[in-house]
């Protein structure tokens, strides 16, 4: 049985203090469940002291991003080997990276493949834009982005990897546009068949797919009841101690009315 995997991207916001002050509110309000991981993604900056606050039953951290060599000459940057002690995922071409800092398919690729090789699980991001599904080219702009990304790997290293689709009108901060529980469905199945089409049946199954974009604590269910979505990625809602918690309580209630609260 797959677990349901909540990640919150923090973005750039939070200091140290606000980001502990968000820790301590959620810790509050989140109870223990075995069947749901919650993986919070804040600044750099604060990875390292989160990581001394968080509850380790509750909770685990993830990188927003990192350069994909291991060390050199790279001013100003954070590699996923210096990260790999620290986090247990990395967010890896979210649209905001492919949009405002033009990380190329050939980049993304070589950081998902840098992930693995720290041991580092990426979320990869993948999702079209509203020009992309407006001309019908949806499926081609999935089946590049998954395929670049995953075309360094072994059928082993892809199954640590976690792929959310993410419809870029559907970010609060892009569109904010809501998507329909069944576009999210026909996306994550068209993701799943180009895992399959690429390492086989088993992958395929075994991967655990996303969805994100406006996610809040009153449609998160809409999406989790969506087959072969194993979880949510969370944006805007995340910052909200309230929300983030009403988020939490439902993938709960879900798995419990399914029998599948272990
Ligand atoms: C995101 O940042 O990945 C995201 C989905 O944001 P939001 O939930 O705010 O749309």
């Amino acid at each position: 049985m797959k677990n349901t995997l909540l990640v919150a991207n923090w973005k750039m916001h939070l200091n140290t203090s606000q980001a502990s002050m968000l820790v301590h509110r959620l810790q509050e309000r989140t109870r223990i469940h075995r069947g749901i991981e919650i993986v919070l993604s804040p600044s750099m900056l604060v990875l390292q002291p989160l990581s001394t606050q968080i509850d380790r039953r509750k909770f685990r951290l993830a990188a927003q991003n990192a350069h994909y060599k291991d060390e050199g000459a790279f001013t100003g940057e954070v590699s996923f080997n210096m990260l790999r002690d620290l986090v247990h995922y990395a967010l890896v071409g979210h649209s905001e990276r492919r949009i405002y800092f033009n990380e190329s398919l050939e980049l993304i690729r070589d950081k998902v493949a840098a992930a693995i090789r720290n041991d580092i699980s990426p979320i990869l991001c993948v999702g079209e834009t509203a020009q992309e599904r407006k001309d019908g080219h949806t499926r081609q702009v999935l089946h590049d982005q998954v395929t670049s990304a995953l075309s360094n790997l072994t059928a082993r290293d892809v199954s640590k990897v976690v792929i959310a689709y993410e419809p870029v009108w559907a970010i609060s901060t892009f569109g904010g546009e809501v998507a329909k529980p069944e576009q999210a469905a026909e996306a994550i199945a068209f993701i799943r068949h180009q895992v399959e089409q690429l390492y086989g049946p088993k992958a395929a199954r075994n991967i655990r797919v996303l969805y994100g974009g406006s996610v809040d604590d009153s449609t998160v269910r809409d999406y989790l009841e969506v087959d072969g979505c194993d979880g949510a990625l969370v944006g805007g809602a995340s910052l909200n101690p309230y929300k983030f918690a009403g988020i939490i309580e439902s993938a709960y209630r879900l798995r419990h009315e399914l029998g599948e609260d272990d």
